[in-house]
C-alpha cells in the first residue's frame, strides 16, 4: 500500500516511510491511494476475534511493508485487559472498547461504546499506545532515535507522554502553560519520572507554548539535528489505530451485516471521525456519521451549510469541553480530498484559500467554490452542536436515568446522538474520555465529584518532576541541546 498527498505534490511514500512524519513535504496530508475493502466474509471472520487480532488484520491492510509477525507482536502487545483496565462497574477489561447499551425504546438504541480506558483517561491513548509500540520498533529497525516536542493544554501531552514512557530511542519534551492545566491532568503530567519524559510548565498561555514549537520546528538544521518529530493528530497511524474501534463497534453491536449502525462523534480536529469515515469507505455498514461539536462549531457549520470558515483566536472560546475548542480542524482535510474525488489540484486551492481567506465554500450558490455540499449526504455525515448548558443537562440526564457519569465531552455527543436516533439503527457514541478528568464541570452539574478509577485516588498528592522556563525559544532549543546530547 503506497500513500499519496492531499495536494498532489509530494512522491508516494510507504507506510513505515509516513509513520514518523506529518504533513507531506507540499503542506498536504498522506492518504492510501486506494481504500482496502474489507468483505462480507470477512467481516463475519473478524467478528470473532479479540480486538488485538482485529487491530492486526485491519492494520495489515495498511502497513503491508511491515512484517505480519510483527505487526501482530505489536498489536498484542498493545491492545491488553491490564492497558485498558480503567473500567467502569459492568465493563469487562478484555473488551478494550466496551459497550454499554443506554436505551433501547420506540425512538431507537443508543449505545456508549468505552474509548477511554487507557492509562490517560481518554480515546487518545487507543491510537497514541499503538504509536508508542510502533515507534520504538521503527526506531531500533532504523537504529534511530526520535525526539517528539509538542505543546498541550491536556489530553494530547499526557496520552503522547503515557505512550512513550521508557521507550527505547525516544525522548518526550512536552511543553505546557505553567499553573494552567487542571491539578488532575497536571499530576498525570508531572508525576511521570520516567527518564526520558521532559515536562516544561512555560511562563504564558498555551499559545505561547505553540509559538515555541513553531519556532523550533521552523528551523529546519536544529529541527534535523536534534531529530525532533511530532505525534499530532494528523500522523497516518494515529488515523489508522482509530478505524479499528469503528469495526468493533460495529461488529460488537450486530449479529449480521446486513444491518447497519450510527456512530456519534465528540469532534476538534477531525482525527476520530475522519478514521469512521475511512471504515465506512472500507465498505464497513455505518449509516450515518454524527459530528458533535461545542460552542466552537466551525465543523458543524460546515455539515449543515458547506461553508468552511475557520476561526481567529479571538473567536475561539475556551468552553468545559476544552479538547473540542478548535479554531480549524486539522484532519479535514482528508475527508474534503475525498469528497472531491481526489482532486488534489483542487484541495491544494482550497486549502491555499484557509490560509489567505480564511476558508472556503461549497455550497453551491453563486460565487462559492463549488457545489459538493450535495454529495455529503453520501458520505453518511450529519452534525450538531451542544453548549455549555446541554452539557450540564445531558450529565445530570445520562445520571439520572442510565445511573452513569460521563464527561463532558462525552455529553456533547449524547446530547447531539439524541437528535439523531433512528428506530431500526443502532447509534453508538464515542465516550471520548472518563468524567475524573473533567471535574469540575462534573461538580457544577451533579454537586459532588467525579468517581477515580482505581490507582488514580491521589494522584495530586505523587511527587511531580517539571521546568519551569520562560516562553524563551533560544533557551528551549538550549535545554533540549543539553539533554539529547546531539
Ligand atoms: C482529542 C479529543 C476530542 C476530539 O477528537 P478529534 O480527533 O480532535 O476530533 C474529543 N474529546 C476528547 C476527550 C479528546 O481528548
Amino acid at each position: 500500500m503506497q500513500y499519496v498527498s492531499t495536494r498532489g505534490h509530494a512522491a508516494e511514500q510507504t507506510f513505515s516511510e509516513i509513520l514518523l512524519g506529518g504533513l507531506a513535504p507540499d503542506g498536504g496530508l498522506y492518504l492510501p491511494v486506494h481504500y482496502p475493502q474489507v468483505s462480507g466474509d470477512e467481516l463475519n471472520a473478524w467478528r470473532k476475534l479479540s480486538y488485538a487480532d482485529l487491530a492486526f488484520a485491519v492494520l495489515s491492510k495498511f502497513a503491508t511493508d511491515v512484517p505480519a509477525a510483527d505487526i501482530k507482536t505489536i498489536t498484542q502487545k498493545t491492545y491488553t485487559a491490564d492497558v485498558y483496565r480503567n473500567t467502569r462497574a459492568g465493563e469487562d477489561a478484555a473488551q478494550i472498547t466496551p459497550l454499554r447499551v443506554l436505551e433501547e425504546g420506540a425512538n431507537g438504541k443508543l449505545i456508549l461504546q468505552a474509548l477511554s480506558n487507557g492509562p490517560t483517561l481518554a480515546f487518545k491513548d487507543m491510537a497514541m499506545q499503538l504509536l508508542g509500540n510502533l515507534f520504538e520498533y521503527t526506531l531500533a529497525k532504523q537504529q534511530a532515535e526520535l525526539n517528539i516536542f509538542g505543546a498541550t493544554s491536556g489530553d494530547t501531552g499526557s496520552a503522547a507522554e503515557y505512550a512513550m514512557r521508557g521507550k527505547q530511542g525516544i525522548r518526550v519534551f512536552m511543553l505546557s502553560p505553567h499553573k494552567k492545566m487542571s491539578a488532575f491532568q497536571t499530576a498525570q503530567m508531572f508525576s511521570l519520572q520516567d527518564p526520558n519524559i521532559f515536562n516544561i510548565a512555560v511562563q504564558g498561555v498555551f499559545d505561547d507554548c505553540q509559538d515555541m514549537v513553531k519556532a523550533v520546528s521552523n528551523d529546519l538544521e536544529y529541527k534535523a539535528r536534534q531529530k525532533i518529530g511530532t505525534v499530532n493528530s494528523i500522523n497516518w497511524a494515529r488515523v489508522v489505530a482509530q478505524v479499528v474501534y469503528y469495526f468493533r463497534g460495529y461488529l460488537s453491536a450486530t449479529t449480521a451485516n446486513e444491518q447497519k449502525v450510527s456512530f456519534t462523534v465528540p469532534s476538534g480536529n477531525f482525527g476520530n471521525i475522519c478514521a469512521g469515515h475511512i471504515a465506512r469507505m472500507m465498505g464497513l455498514p455505518i449509516d450515518k456519521l454524527v459530528v458533535a461539536t461545542n460552542e466552537n462549531d466551525v465543523l458543524d457549520e460546515f455539515f449543515t451549510t458547506g461553508i468552511y470558515r475557520v476561526r481567529k483566536s479571538a473567536e475561539t472560546y475556551h468552553t468545559t469541553s476544552p479538547s473540542m475548542d478548535i479554531s480549524k480542524a486539522s484532519n479535514f482535510e482528508r475527508f474534503i480530498y475525498d469528497l472531491l474525488d481526489g482532486d488534489a489540484v483542487r484541495v491544494a486551492a482550497l486549502f491555499k484559500k484557509v490560509e489567505t481567506q480564511g476558508g472556503f465554500d461549497l455550497s453551491g450558490k453563486p460565487g462559492s467554490d463549488g457545489d459538493e455540499f450535495a454529495k455529503i449526504s453520501q458520505f453518511g455525515f450529519v452534525s450538531g452542536k451542544s453548549v455549555h448548558a446541554d452539557r450540564l443537562n445531558t450529565i445530570r440526564q445520562v445520571k439520572a436515568k442510565y445511573g452513569i457519569t460521563i464527561d463532558t465531552h462525552t455529553a456533547d455527543g449524547i446530547k447531539v446522538a439524541q437528535e439523531h436516533l433512528a428506530p431500526g439503527v443502532p447509534m453508538i457514541v464515542l465516550e471520548t474520555a472518563l468524567p475524573a478528568k473533567f471535574n469540575e464541570t462534573i461538580r457544577e452539574a451533579l454537586g459532588h465529584d467525579a468517581e477515580r478509577p482505581a490507582g488514580f485516588e491521589n494522584i495530586e498528592a505523587l511527587p511531580q518532576r517539571f521546568e519551569v522556563m520562560t516562553a524563551d525559544v533560544n533557551k528551549m532549543k538550549a535545554y533540549i541541546s543539553q539533554h539529547t546530547g546531539l
